[in-house]
């Protein structure tokens, strides 16, 4: 039985490994097929460069960052070319929306009565792609909330005044730069977005119109009946199916090429590889 890991973060974005010590700790949980997909950048494949990977295949990958209805969504590439225009010209406009995004945050938890220190922020997220995690970090060291759960619940999570999602690219668009890069579009972990049934049955039709080929049918922690679930709305679409665990750091949610099991009844997003 291979292990498939799709979905995977670096402190080039929020997660807390550098991208070798995430390829190391992949090797070392049996990792076969590995996909690093930092939020809105392609950056942890420039630092590993030409990185022996003894046997474990490296699939390029990104997680891009949009709003579908006013729902924050996330769209992963997966195996896209990184030299192409079409993904480096999204990346560069992306990473544009996330510093304009940190401001308008910035601006907002001030305004709020918080005592932000903007450069200690800039800090924590190492002077570049700054996320609400690192926001939610500076909040819990500065002591204005006990944990990061807390931080998200009252000023950064959905619809609170630390949510801002107008400043990404449309998912048409996104779709289209993965696309570009020969890439494979896929729906990051669709119960996140709380929607209903047919809510979510729409997010995909869109999806689909727009080039989208795959949806996670694993992610992270999930049980059977949403793994069930999903993969009936998997095949009803028409989807390759993909897995991975989303993993951020060591001991938080889950971890790297650890989920639950691929339901066999899928097309896996990796067969035409
Ligand atoms: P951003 O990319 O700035 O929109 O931040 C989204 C990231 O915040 C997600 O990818 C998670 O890693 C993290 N996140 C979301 N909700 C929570 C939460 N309740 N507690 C801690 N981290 C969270
Ligand atoms: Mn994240
Ligand atoms: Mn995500
Ligand atoms: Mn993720």
């Amino acid at each position: 039985m291979q292990k498939i890991d799709l979905h995977s973060h670096t402190l080039v974005s929020d997660g807390s490994l550098s991208p070798l010590q995430l390829l190391q700790r992949a090797q070392a949980n049996a990792v076969d097929i590995l996909a690093i997909t930092d939020h809105d950048s392609i950056e942890a494949y420039q630092q590993l460069g030409n990185q022996a990977l003894n046997g474990l295949r490296l699939i390029a990958g990104i997680e891009l960052s949009t709003q579908w209805r006013g729902v924050g969504v996330h769209i992963v590439g997966l195996n896209i070319d990184l030299t192409s225009t079409s993904i480096l010209s999204g990346v560069a406009q992306q990473e544009q929306a996330r510093s304009e995004r940190a401001q308008l945050i910035y601006q907002r938890l001030t305004k709020l009565g918080l005592a932000i220190d903007f450069e200690r922020v800039k800090e924590i997220a190492n002077q570049s792609n700054i996320g609400r995690p690192h926001f939610a970090q500076h909040l819990v060291e500065v002591g204005a909330v006990k944990n990061m759960a807390t931080a998200f619940k009252k000023y950064l999570g959905d619809g609170k005044p630390g949510d801002v999602k107008q400043c990404w690219a449309e998912l048409p668009q996104i779709v289209e730069w993965i696309v570009g890069a020969g890439g494979v579009a896929v729906l990051a972990h669709p119960l996140k977005y709380k929607l209903t049934r047919t809510k979510l049955s729409v997010l995909l039709d869109d999806f689909i119109a727009a080039g989208g080929s795959g949806m996670e049918v694993v992610s992270g922690q999930q049980n059977k009946d949403e793994t069930n679930k999903l993969a009936r709305l998997c095949n009803e679409k028409n989807l390759l199916a993909s897995c991975g665990s989303d993993f951020h750091q060591p001991s938080q949610w889950s971890e790297i090429g650890t989920m639950a099991a691929f339901p066999s009844e899928c097309e896996p997003v990796w067969a035409a590889w």
